[in-house]
């Protein structure tokens, strides 16, 4: 099998070259990511490997099955970025459905000490030997409402780190697990009792802008909120509103609704561009991440596993447990 990975980094090439050496696949990794201009690399390839920032929309699904290209593997679980309804009957589409729930939900809990203790400052602080700790004040989790929107698995793994701090949880889920240990509550209501909001739910047109305006004024006057799922669950525009008002405690962002394009790329010699992340950047209770929480080698093991698997399932008809359907 032949297969075309876009958007590659040196530390994807660690985990899958030895692997898809076992499997005999021959696999050429490209940086470019794929767009619509980098789709024509793909031609005389059986399989492209794609992650969260490329994008497959509906001319390009054709392009791609034109080219003879039979699957895209995501090396992900979220398939936003694929027009899922365009690939029926043209192209198969599988992703990794969990590969390490815990990275994702550590790094939220990081997200939210770091904001919570500034422990980021004080850091750049006593490298300068400035050892005030004036507006480092932060509060204790020991006791306080955790919110958590999405139960799935990260929500799930979350939920047993907050225990870990004995906090009192809430959630919301439109599919309630009656086996988990929170109390779930209208949206509307987790928003008003949590002083942590965090979010685990997948992007959908239902999700689109979940924090907006209006729902920014129902959370509590100095709440947390921390964002490891989806930037465009978070309307940026109301969020730095938001901060302005000074209605945040602290903001922990591991994604941004425009960070296709700017994350995992090297901006540091460049004119920011995007106004709007510029300016989240300057807030001192804000932290932005490059969409990281899942990369631990954990993480990264079991991604090329399973992403060779599914490969190597469509190569031998095989079933296809981890296909993204239209339905
Ligand atoms: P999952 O499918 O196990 O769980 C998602 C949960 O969200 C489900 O319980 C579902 O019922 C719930 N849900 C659906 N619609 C909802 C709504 N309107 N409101 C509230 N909850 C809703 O997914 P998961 O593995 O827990 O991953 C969650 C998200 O995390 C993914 O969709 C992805 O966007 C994100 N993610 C981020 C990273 C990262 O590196 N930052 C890595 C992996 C996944």
């Amino acid at each position: 099998m032949r297969i075309l990975f876009y958007g590659t980094k040196p530390y994807d090439k660690i985990w899958f070259e030895p692997m898809a050496k076992d499997y005999g696949y021959e696999i050429t990794f490209v940086e470019s990511a794929c767009t619509k201009n980098t789709l024509k690399l793909a031609d005389g390839y059986d399989a492209i490997c794609i992650f969260v920032n490329d994008y497959v929309n509906d001319k390009m699904v054709d392009k791609l099955y034109e080219m003879g290209v039979k699957a895209i593997l995501l090396r992900c679980a979220g398939y936003n970025n694929v027009d899922i309804a365009a690939c029926e009957g043209k192209l198969v589409v599988l992703r990794v459905p969990s590969y390490s729930p815990e990275a994702v939900a550590e790094f939220a809990m990081a997200l939210l000490l770091t904001v919570n203790r500034y422990t980021h400052r004080a850091y750049a602080r006593t490298r300068d030997f400035n050892m005030s700790i004036n507006g480092f004040m932060g509060c204790d989790l020991f006791g306080k409402v955790a919110g958590v929107i999405g139960t799935g698995k990260i929500g799930q793994a979350m939920i047993r780190i907050f225990q870990g701090f004995s906090m009192r949880i809430v959630a919301y889920d439109p599919y309630p697990n009656p086996d988990l240990p929170v109390e779930y509550l209208p949206l509307e209501e987790v928003l008003k009792q949590a002083d942590i909001v965090t979010l685990h739910c997948p992007l959908t047109e239902e999700t689109r802008y979940l924090i907006n305006k209006d729902t920014i004024a129902m959370m509590k006057q100095g709440a947390y909120l921390i964002n490891t799922s989806r930037g465009d669950l978070i309307d940026t525009e109301a969020l730095i509103e938001g901060l302005l008002e000074r209605k945040f405690s602290g903001v922990g962002l591991d994604v941004y609704e425009e960070e296709e394009g700017i994350f995992y790329e090297d901006h540091s010699n460049d004119i920011m561009p995007d106004r709007t992340l510029a300016r989240l950047t300057t807030f001192p209770n804000v932290i932005v991440t490059s969409h990281m929480g899942f990369f631990t080698k954990e993480a990264m093991q079991a991604i090329a596993s399973v992403t060779l698997e599914n490969a190597h399932a469509v190569e031998n008809g095989l079933p296809l447990k981890n296909q993204v359907t239209h339905t």
